[in-house]
């Protein structure tokens, strides 16, 4: 299934509108219930640490009653006011206290460890212990705590300490003083020392997973020293860790309560409650390790997870089908939108069994079609004429074998005929990447002289003969402009014609044309040798011919005489011939003097010399004004209308007898003619007269047949050309024309004494 880009979009959309909100109501019911557990869990933790304060509170003062009973016995009181009055029985009476003591107090509770009486100076009098007796515990806080706080009449608490035998047993000890019956003088001090496992019954023996919220609950007396612990295995073992972590102190220093999440000693994450007890100076702690308080959370979590991801899969799988389903009839619309571009309005679009708003859009999208179809015939008449006018257009570009490209005003190629990928062999879809004088000349920058950037600065058509190996050959490149409605440039058309062949037939054209003239050239020496030798023996011919018939005319006879006077009018005849010859040849090698010269002067210099027969003739002559001045040889533009005129005057026949001179201007040269009113000259023989010896015999008048010859020869001399028009049937006479170009450019060789 290809999906589209609006398929994309919709595909998109789904999942947006379906998993942003699964996950946002993901992360508040997690942040929710995250909250809740952890409020949960600190609230049982700080539950806990008040029952254990409370407990603690009962378990010290039930101790201190103790302590307190012990020293209202009126046995102890009396043992020691005796010995105070009569120091001298107190080795029996210390036995007796001794044994009062082990029998009758301690044996009362199996929690205490021992029984001391101390004097006013601190020395053991009695003791559990009988060896401790004698010992200095003046020292001790338990022994100056009660006359230190002379005000506080009830017992002292010690704290928590160890006991000083090698045992790490912890012991709870409570002292109070001792004083007489009558006047409550101190007579000494009771001291009770208790086992400090009690305070285990305080905080009980975790089992993991079993009860309680299974964490950790622990006391940290005044010195940070864990005194009871929940993961103490017995109330006998001690514990002898100093609790300093940050926690621990903050309490201690605030002597407040502390709820929260931070590091406990082990290093372990916990949530905790720590709450301190004013009257010992103690850290009662109660914590969790965070993941077992989040166990349930994890446990949504996955929950979450997996019903999360099957829903999203779901969305997934609905969203696909649905927007494949959407995409599918909008390729169908696309498809069928292309097939009325291309002209086809014959296939509707079909989009099966459907009864929803986009079965309405392919209706209405065919009903457009077969509207456009009906009601548009003249505009799809008109349209496939464009396209087959496009068509047309491209086979017609394509078959031209001249290359022909469409270019940019940045040198691009546009657009390409058939012919210039078949030249260059070049990728289409490069075209637009490429300067086009990096494909027709492989250089970074335009061709010296391209024509292509002339025609963007000049706007107009230009050309030029590019040789360029890199091309191939030789190309006549023409470049065209293409402006748009407001004559602003915006393409140039380029074509390039391959005339190699042409120029190579050119170059041996012109060699020919070389060698022909040099041919010529010689020839014209020969005949001009030839002649000019030809003129001797023909001299001496003459000569002798005259002296046979001199001296031998009476035995020559008439019949001699006749011959011997052919033989002299053929040899005149020859001669005259070879003079003419030499004249002719003469044209071509004498030196040419070529000066502005005006025309309408030479004419008057003819016609002067030409005055008689013009008269006797009775011709009329007219000359047309302001002849103009032109860079010429005067003496032989001379012989040329001398020519012309003369044979105007000679070939004319009947009224009216006119010749008009003049000239006709063009863009680069002067057209000048000579016309008159006689014989006319039949049209298969307008060229012929040109050539030497080559006479019409139409009228009988003299004549050598050189004349045209070496007005031809002059004309071409001066770069122009000659010819006559006209017609014996129209009675119109003759009309000569010539002509000379203005910038007076002449034939390379032509011995010229002044250009
Ligand atoms: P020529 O005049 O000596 O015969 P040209 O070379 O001057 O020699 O002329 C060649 C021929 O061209 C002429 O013999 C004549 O038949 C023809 N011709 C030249 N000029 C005219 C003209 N103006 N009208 C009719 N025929 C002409």
């Amino acid at each position: 299934m290809k999906f589209t880009k609006f398929g994309n979009k919709l595909f998109s959309f789904f999942l947006l509108i379906s998993i942003l909100p699964l996950s946002i109501a993901g992360v508040i019911v997690y942040k929710y219930v995250y909250d809740r557990t952890k409020d949960e869990v600190l609230n049982q933790l700080r539950t806990a640490v008040y029952n254990h304060n409370d407990k603690l509170h009962l378990l010290l003062t039930k101790r201190r009653f103790r302590v307190v009973d012990f020293s209202s016995d009126g046995f102890i009181r009396d043992c020691v006011e005796r010995i105070y009055s009569f120091p001298s029985e107190y080795p029996q009476i210390c036995e007796k206290l001794n044994t009062h003591l082990i029998i009758n107090k301690k044996g009362l509770d199996p929690d205490i460890l021992g029984i001391e009486v101390l004097d006013n100076k601190g020395e053991v009098i009695a003791s559990t212990s009988p060896e401790q007796t004698g010992t200095d515990k003046s020292q001790e806080d338990y022994f100056r705590g009660p006359f230190l706080s002379q005000e506080q009449q009830g017992s002292y608490f010690a704290d928590a300490i160890k006991r000083e035998e090698n045992t790490e047993e912890l012991q709870l000890v409570f002292s109070v003083m001792l004083t007489d019956k009558i006047l409550h003088r101190p007579l000494g001090v009771l001291v009770t020392k208790v086992k400090g496992g009690i305070l285990q019954d305080i905080i009980g023996v975790a089992k993991r997973g079993s009860g309680g919220h299974g964490g950790e609950e622990y006391i940290v007396n005044g010195n940070k020293l864990m005194i009871a612990s929940s993961n103490a295995d017995n109330k006998s073992v001690a514990l002898d860790r100093i609790i300093d972590t940050e926690h621990v102190c903050d309490v201690l220093a605030s002597k407040g309560e502390v709820l929260g999440v931070y590091e406990n000693y082990r290093g372990v994450r916990v949530l905790g409650s720590a709450m301190y007890v004013p009257e010992t100076n103690w850290v009662i702690l109660s914590e969790k390790n965070i993941k077992d308080a989040f166990l349930p959370l994890a446990r949504i979590k996955y929950i979450f997870i997996i019903s999360g991801g099957g829903a999203i899969f779901l969305v997934f799988i609905f969203a696909f089908v649905i927007s494949g389903n959407i995409n599918a009839i909008v390729n169908k619309l696309i498809r069928g939108t292309r097939r009325i571009a291309d002209g086809d309005l014959e296939h509707p679009i079909t989009i099966g069994k459907r009864n929803d708003e986009i079965k309405e859009l392919c209706e209405s999208f065919n009903l457009m079609m077969n509207k456009l179809r009906e009601s548009d015939d003249k505009s799809n008449h008109l349209f496939l004429q464009v396209k087959r006018g496009r068509d047309e257009w491209q086979k017609t570009f394509d078959a031209i074998t001249d290359i022909i490209t469409i270019h940019d005003k940045d040198f691009r190629i546009i657009m390409a005929n058939k012919a210039f990928f078949e030249k260059f062999n070049f990728d289409k879809k490069q075209l637009s990447e490429t300067r086009c004088h990096e494909i027709f000349h492989g250089a970074e920058n335009p061709w010296y002289s391209c024509p292509l950037e002339r025609t963007i600065t000049s706007l107009q058509p230009e050309c030029e003969e590019v040789d360029d190996p890199h091309m191939g050959g030789i190309f006549f490149v023409s470049t065209y402009p293409l402006l748009d409605e407001n004559k602003e440039i915006y393409g140039v058309v380029h074509m390039a014609k391959d005339i190699t062949s042409q120029k190579n037939v050119e170059r041996q054209l012109i060699k020919k044309a070389n060698e022909l003239v040099i041919a010529n050239r010689e020839l014209e020496d020969f005949v001009y040798i030839v002649s000019h030798d030809l003129k001797e023996p023909l001299f001496a011919i003459e000569g002798y011919a005259s002296k046979i018939s001199m001296d031998n005319r009476d035995a020559i006879g008439d019949k001699g005489r006749y011959r011997i006077e052919r033989i002299r009018s053929n040899t005149t005849k020859m001669s005259q011939k070879i003079h003419e010859i030499l004249e002719v040849l003469k044209v071509g090698r004498v030196s040419y003097n070529f000066r502005n010269n005006n025309i309408g002067d030479i004419v008057k210099d003819v016609l002067n010399s030409l005055e008689n027969r013009i008269k006797t003739g009775n011709i009329h002559i007219s000359i047309q004004e302001d002849l103009p001045t032109v860079l010429c040889d005067r003496e032989r533009l001379m012989d040329v209308f001398s020519n012309l005129i003369t044979n105007a005057i000679k070939f004319m026949n009947g009224e009216p007898k006119r010749i008009r001179i003049g000239c006709d201007k063009d863009d680069c040269y002067y057209k000048f003619f000579v016309e008159d009113t006689g014989i006319g000259i039949r049209e298969e023989y307008c060229e012929q007269i040109f050539k030497i010896f080559r006479r019409l015999n139409d009228i009988e008048v003299e004549g050598t047949g050189v004349g045209l010859a070496i007005v031809k020869k002059i004309i071409e001399l001066h770069n122009g050309k000659v010819w006559v028009e006209s017609s014996v049937n129209g009675g119109k006479g003759s009309k000569f024309y010539f002509t000379i170009p203005m910038k007076g450019e002449h034939f390379e060789g032509v011995k010229d004494s002044t250009c």
